[in-house]
C-alpha cells in the first residue's frame, strides 16, 4: 500500500466517520431489506433517500421518472462525479429466514399481487450510496468537486436509466465526468471486481405467440396444433446457440415460460412462449435475433399457420461496457486501498443493467464494478467441495442473503474510494 497515494489519504480521512454511522446503516438496510418495493413503485424508499440528503445539505429534486432522486453537493472547483444506486425489488417470496426477511407483497403493472423482495441486493447498493452520501458531506475538507448522487427506479425490467433520462435528468444535474456504479454479487464479501471493456451482456427478452386453430382433442385433422408448433420451436431454438454461433462467442438463448390450453382434450387456438437472450456483442445479438425470429416464422410456415406470429419485445439491455481509463483509475485506487488480494478483476457477467444508460444518456464515461456479498467462511468451503453452484444462492434466488458485514462495510468504501479518485485534490503536476 502506498501510504502517499492522495486517493487514500483522502478516503481515510473522509472513511474515518464510517464506525460512527455503521449501527445506523445496518438498521436502515434491515427495515429497507423488510420493506421492498417494486420498479416504479419505490416510494417509500425514495422519500427515505430524499429526506436523509436534505438533511446533509444536499440539494435534492425528487419524482425523476416518476420515483428516481438526485441530490448534488457542490464543495467548489474540481471534477463532477455521479454515483448510482438502483431502488427496485423483484416478485419473489422470500425464503432467506433472516430475522428481518420481508413478508410484504407488491402488485405488479398488471394488477397483479405479488410477494416482494430484495432479491437482487439493491438494498445493497441504496445503503451503501446513502452511508458514502453521508460521509463525504461531513468530509468536504478531504475533497474538492462536485458529487451527484443518483436513486434510479426500476432497474429489473430494464427501463429505470432510459426513463431518468428520458426526463430531462441532464438539464438537472452537472455534467459528470464519471459515472460510477457497483453490483452485490454471490463472491466473497469484502472483494471487489473490476472489469475493462465489456462487463455485463445485453439482454433482450421477447414474447412470442403463435395462432393455431383451436378444436376437439379426438380430431386434430380439422385443428391446427399451436401446441406442438410452440414445442417444436422451443426444442429448435435450441440449435441457434449451437449450430450458429462460434464456440468462441458466448450467448444464451432461454425460454423461460411455456403458456398454451386450458385442459387435455381441447385444442386451443394459440400458444405462447417468453424467451431471454443474452450475448456481448452486438454482431452476435443482432445474429441471434434475426435467427429466433426466422425459426418462429418458418415452423409457423412448415406448420402450415394461416397467421403470422406475433413477436413483442418485453425488455431490452445494452452490454455495459467499462471505460478503460476510468476501470483503470478506480482499479488502481482499490489496489491501493484495499490491497491485491480484495481488489480483484473478473471476466464478463452474462447478467445486464441498465446503468449504461445513465453515461450514455449524460455523455460521459463510466465504469461498473462487482461487490463481494456473500460469508467468506461458506464462500470458500463450498468452493473447496467444488459446491458453489448449489450452496451459495445467486442474485433473483429466494435464498439470495448478502451478509451484513463486511458488504455494507466495503460498498461504502469502495463508493467512497471511487469518488475520490477523481475528488482528492492532486499535488501540481507540470503536465497537463
Ligand atoms: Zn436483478
Ligand atoms: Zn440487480
Amino acid at each position: 500500500m502506498n501510504d502517499k497515494d492522495p486517493t487514500t489519504v483522502a478516503a481515510d480521512a473522509v472513511l474515518a466517520g464510517l464506525s460512527d454511522i455503521r449501527d445506523s446503516l445496518e438498521s436502515f438496510y434491515k427495515d429497507l431489506h423488510q420493506h421492498p418495493e417494486l420498479g416504479f413503485q419505490e416510494r417509500r424508499t425514495a422519500g427515505h433517500v430524499a429526506q436523509a440528503l436534505n438533511e446533509w445539505g444536499y440539494e435534492v429534486t425528487e419524482g425523476i421518472a416518476g420515483t428516481g432522486v438526485v441530490g448534488v453537493l457542490h464543495n467548489g472547483e474540481g471534477p463532477t462525479v455521479l454515483l448510482r444506486a438502483d431502488m427496485d425489488a423483484l416478485p419473489v417470496r422470500e425464503q432467506t429466514e433472516l430475522s428481518y426477511a420481508s413478508t410484504d407483497t407488491g402488485t405488479d403493472a398488471d394488477g397483479v399481487e405479488h410477494p416482494v423482495m430484495h432479491a437482487c441486493g439493491h438494498d445493497v447498493h441504496v445503503t451503501c450510496l446513502l452511508g458514502t452520501a453521508r460521509l463525504m458531506a461531513a468530509g468536504t475538507d478531504a475533497w474538492r468537486g462536485t458529487l451527484v448522487v443518483l436513486f434510479q427506479p426500476n432497474e429489473e425490467n430494464g427501463s429505470g436509466a432510459r426513463a431518468m433520462v428520458d426526463d430531462g435528468l441532464a438539464r438537472r444535474i452537472p455534467r459528470p465526468d464519471v459515472a460510477l456504479g457497483q453490483h452485490v454479487l454471490p463472491v466473497p464479501a469484502g472483494t471487489l471486481l473490476t472489469r475493462a471493456g465489456v462487463m455485463m451482456a445485453a439482454s433482450d427478452s421477447l414474447r412470442v405467440t403463435f395462432h393455431g386453430r383451436g378444436g376437439h382433442g379426438s380430431m386434430p385433422e380439422r385443428t391446427l396444433d399451436p401446441v406442438v408448433l410452440a414445442a417444436a420451436t422451443v426444442l429448435r431454438l435450441q440449435t441457434v446457440v449451437s449450430r450458429e454461433i462460434s464456440a468462441a462467442t458466448p450467448a444464451v438463448v432461454t425460454v423461460g415460460a411455456i403458456h398454451a390450453g386450458s385442459g387435455p382434450n381441447i385444442i386451443p387456438d394459440s400458444a405462447e412462449i417468453q424467451l431471454n437472450i443474452r450475448t456481448f456483442e452486438q454482431e452476435t445479438r443482432s445474429r441471434v435475433l434475426a435467427a429466433v425470429r426466422r425459426i418462429v416464422v418458418g415452423e409457423c410456415a412448415t406448420a402450415g399457420a394461416d397467421r403470422e406470429p406475433e413477436f413483442e419485445t418485453l425488455s431490452e439491455f445494452s452490454v455495459t461496457e467499462n471505460d478503460e481509463e476510468a476501470t483503470g483509475r478506480v482499479a488502481a485506487a482499490f489496489a491501493a486501498y484495499f490491497g491485491e488480494d480484495r481488489a480483484l478483476t473478473t471476466g464478463p457477467v452474462p447478467a445486464s443493467e441498465d446503468f449504461g444508460e445513465l453515461p450514455a444518456g449524460l455523455g460521459c464515461p463510466s465504469t461498473y464494478w462487482g461487490l463481494g456479498g456473500t460469508d467468506p467462511d461458506a464462500y470458500w468451503k463450498a468452493e473447496r467441495a467444488g459446491t458453489v453452484h448449489q450452496d451459495i444462492p445467486g442474485n433473483h434466488s429466494p435464498r439470495f442473503a448478502p451478509v451484513l458485514q463486511p458488504t455494507l462495510d466495503t460498498g461504502v468504501r469502495a463508493l467512497v474510494t471511487a469518488s475520490l479518485a477523481w475528488l482528492a485534490p492532486r499535488p501540481r503536476t507540470t503536465e497537463g
